[in-house]
């Protein structure tokens, strides 16, 4: 359903998003660890298979990645309750996470980078251009740039907070042409899928913004990295004149069906249904 919206202006983004030649990828927590919080390998390398075959289609790709707290946590049987102990379980889980990332892409002989940011490096010009320089450096050489929030230093008041917000900035600030953010529900829906049968996937968002931020906001109760915080970021980035997608991570050659213009998940079209250059 995307009731108010024009089929064309749809279609159209679609397109738009299927010849994005610069993609920004954002993959959550859930979409890489299994229920008691390890990293699950054949997610991980179900994403990093997807990528790959965005790569084969000489698209630039950033990864967005979450996981460092989710993956600490089962990697080292410590509790996590206080903010210095998740700070220090993103440690943990970061470098395993970044493992695991070399190996998997490492299967197609492809190498990978890390960077961490905070929301000082979003903030400074300076510090942000010097992001910007590398991450174009990076891409130069046909790495896989792998970014995160800095967690072991960002506390309360620093924190990015979720990486939908940060997968946002970073689209925009490396003048990315597509998002795609990745998670396990798989778009934005009239109610919530897990619970409710009857829920539908809401297929584009535009025009009917308002609309559908009602629904939200009557279906859903979850704040910090939920569905909200993924519209709020696919729809920064659309007023950017840039298509966003919100789509399921487990759903079989996700990246390629976006590639090829295939009505997944939730688009979230360009404002004017058009690109800005
Ligand atoms: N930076 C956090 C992590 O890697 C994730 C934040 C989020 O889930 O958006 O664990």
């Amino acid at each position: 359903m995307h009731k108010g919206l024009e089929e064309s202006a749809v279609t159209e983004a679609r397109q738009l998003a299927a010849n994005a030649d610069r993609v920004i990828v954002k993959a959550g927590t859930n979409s890489l660890t299994d229920e008691d919080s390890n990293l699950d390998d054949e997610k991980l390398n179900k994403l990093v298979d997807d990528i790959e075959d965005l790569l084969e289609r000489d698209k630039e790709v950033i990864l967005v990645s979450s996981g460092a707290i989710g993956a600490g946590t089962g990697r080292i049987e410590q509790a996590n309750e206080t903010v210095e102990e998740s700070q220090a379980l993103s440690t943990v889980g970061q470098s395993h996470l970044m493992h695991r990332y070399t190996e998997s892409f490492g299967r197609y002989d492809r190498k990978v980078a890390q960077l961490l940011l905070t929301q000082h490096d979003l903030e400074n010009p300076e510090r942000f251009t010097n992001f910007r320089n590398t991450v174009e450096t990076l891409l130069d050489w046909g790495v896989v740039p792998i970014i995160n929030e800095n967690d072991a230093v960002a506390t309360e008041e620093i924190r990015i907070g979720d990486n939908d917000m940060l997968s946002a900035a970073a689209t925009m600030g490396v003048d990315a042409n597509l998002l795609v953010t990745l998670t396990d529900v798989g778009g934005v829906y009239t109610g919530n899928p897990k619970h409710d049968p009857d829920a539908d996937r809401i297929e584009a968002v535009g025009t009917n913004y308002d609309t559908v931020q009602e629904i939200i906001s009557e279906s859903t109760s979850d704040g910090f990295g939920g569905i909200q915080t993924k519209v709020e970021g696919a729809r920064d980035v659309s007023e950017h004149g840039v298509p966003a997608f919100i789509a399921k991570s487990t759903e079989p050659d996700i990246l390629e069906k976006i590639a090829t213009a295939k009505p997944v998940g939730t688009i979230f079209v360009p404002i004017n249904g058009v690109s800005d250059d």
